[in-house]
């Protein structure tokens, strides 16, 4: 049994954006001191944690002394260096382990490691350098996606190749590095689960969530689509059995793939809270923040059970193109939560914030939410 780190401890957090942030205010709430570690200043988290440490990650003097000075380590996002992680665990627990950060962070281990204990994953191959591009093309076939091995996110160093003669262009512009080539998947939508592990190998989860994307990155999400119920037993079984394979201590989302004739690929995994799971922060007993805090604690899981019909919608940069934003048309509905990220400078595809909208069920729900969206900027269009 692990000794539970109590209310009044410091969680330190290797990351700022907006995941650490919803994180220190869960933790917050419970009376936990929250630092957090980046490299950079006035940031989603830091603005809410007690103290913004500023450093690199590859400076692990300094990740040694941010370790020193809190009662657990985690993290919001996973592109962490695995030695930042390895640094802090010589200090206090790193929960999930770096073990997890090492698979999750690279396509291929990532890949490998689905591969190897039987998970469902599209047709994949290796690409460490240019050559070995048109072999996989070869073996994979047409359409294929072609995707940087590490630290991509949000479909960022990814290109779809039609025909192999566009190999060369593809390769180009994921920037002629370390890649992994995937077969392209003909789904029918993309669903997710949000899965929580204790220490001690307690197991929660958030349900199904469908997923629909623009231009690569989440749109909206709807928790509890209308699927088939033994799809839905099959996806928590295939998180289940993820989160124990990797010996998972935090919260882990698995994203699918639901193919037309019902069978399931896993995409990929994210080994933290993740944006399909936001709606859980104003809809569900327990935040998938408020679990995550609970499984680096060693403190007994809390109900993930959902109290109403709802759906989220991202608000990305996109949307401050004109300028201001009209708030009060979107909280017009007074069913709706409205959750900013803090963040100054809206870039295209840039998560600002988020919508969670109450409705009588999921779709309308969604529909309310993309009303309440579009009314942000139907004055200055
Ligand atoms: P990822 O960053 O790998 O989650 O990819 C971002 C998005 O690109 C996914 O949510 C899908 O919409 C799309 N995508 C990624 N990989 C594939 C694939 N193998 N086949 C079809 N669509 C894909």
């Amino acid at each position: 049994m692990s000794r539970p780190i109590l209310p009044g401890a410091t969680i330190g957090v290797l990351g700022s954006g907006q995941l650490g942030r919803m994180l220190a205010l869960a933790a917050r709430r419970m009376g936990y001191r929250v630092h957090t570690f980046s490299p950079g200043e006035d940031t989603p988290m830091g603005q809410v944690a007690d103290r913004e440490a500023v450093g690199d990650y590859n400076d692990l003097d300094a990740v040694a002394e941010f370790a020193a000075r809190v009662d657990v380590v985690t993290f919001e996002f996973e592109n962490v260096p695995f030695d930042a992680a390895r640094t802090a665990c010589e200090r206090v627990p790193v929960r999930p382990r770096g073990q997890v950060l090492h698979t999750a962070q690279h396509r291929q281990r990532e890949k490998d490691f689905l591969a190897g204990a039987g998970f469902p994953t599209a047709p994949f191959e290796h690409v460490p350098d240019r050559a070995a591009l048109d072999v996989a093309i070869a073996r994979v076939g047409t359409p294929a996606v072609l995707k940087t091995a590490g630290f991509g996110y949000d479909g960022k160093g990814q290109a779809v190749i039609r025909d192999a003669d566009e190999a060369e262009a593809a390769w180009q512009s994921i920037g002629a590095g370390e890649a992994v080539l995937e077969g392209f998947v003909d789904f029918e939508r993309e669903i997710s689960v949000v899965a929580a592990r204790g220490c001690d190998g307690e197991f929660a989860h958030y349900g199904v969530v469908e997923n629909r994307h623009r231009d690569h990155i989440l749109d909206v999400s709807i928790p509890d689509p209308d699927i088939d119920k033994r799809i839905v037993a099959e996806v928590v079984e295939i998180a289940h059995a993820v989160l124990d394979a990797l010996d998972v201590v935090g919260v882990l989302c698995v994203e699918f793939f639901l193919k037309h004739d019902g069978s399931l690929v896993v995409n990929e995994l994210a080994p933290r809270p993740h944006n399909s799971g936001h709606f859980s922060f104003d809809a569900c007993v327990t935040s998938q923040f408020e679990q995550q805090l609970r499984a680096v604690c060693a403190l007994p899981l809390g109900s993930t059970r959902r109290l109403r019909p709802c759906a989220m919608v991202n608000l990305l940069g996109d949307l401050w193109d004109d300028g201001t934003l009209d708030w009060q048309a979107a909280l017009g509905d007074p069913e709706l939560k409205l959750h900013l990220y803090g963040k100054a400078e809206a870039r295209p595809g840039r998560k600002m914030g988020h919508m969670t909208v109450f409705g009588d069920d999921g779709e309308d729900a969604a529909r309310r939410a993309l009303a309440a969206r579009d009314a942000l900027t139907a004055r200055t269009q």
